[in-house]
């Protein structure tokens, strides 16, 4: 069984299944992020992880994440592939500082592009 409700991310430019409901409860100026509502409920927005993650509310609102309640169903696909993106992310800024963990450097590893059918 699955509780995927199939909604994309309510951003424009995002094609990532949405993970999480952003609902705005404008009288008091807060915004609870928790598990994707079954329904779609006005005020609500459903987001993927990511946007979830960097969701921002307007000056003087406060933002109340639920936690899921079971974790029992384990990470989608597509989190998964938020997590995938995410690590790349975290790897490309790394890439851009000097290393301090490891005391040599990464060897770039080159691609063997010289396979070629041999004749016989
Ligand atoms: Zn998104």
């Amino acid at each position: 069984m699955t509780s995927v409700s199939g909604r994309p991310c309510s951003r424009v430019s995002c094609r990532s299944a949405a993970t999480m409901t952003l609902t705005y409860i404008y009288a008091e100026s807060r915004a609870v992020l928790g598990p994707i509502a079954m329904f779609s409920e006005p005020h609500a927005y459903d987001l993927c992880e990511r946007h979830a993650a960097r969701l921002t509310v307007p000056n003087g609102w406060t933002v109340e994440r639920e936690l899921r309640e079971s974790q029992g169903q384990g990470p989608s696909e597509d989190d998964l592939m938020a997590i995938a993106d995410a690590v790349r992310e975290v790897a490309r800024s790394h890439q851009e500082q000097p290393a301090t963990k490891s005391s040599a450097p990464a060897s770039q590893v080159g691609r063997r592009g010289h396979l070629r059918a041999v004749p016989s």
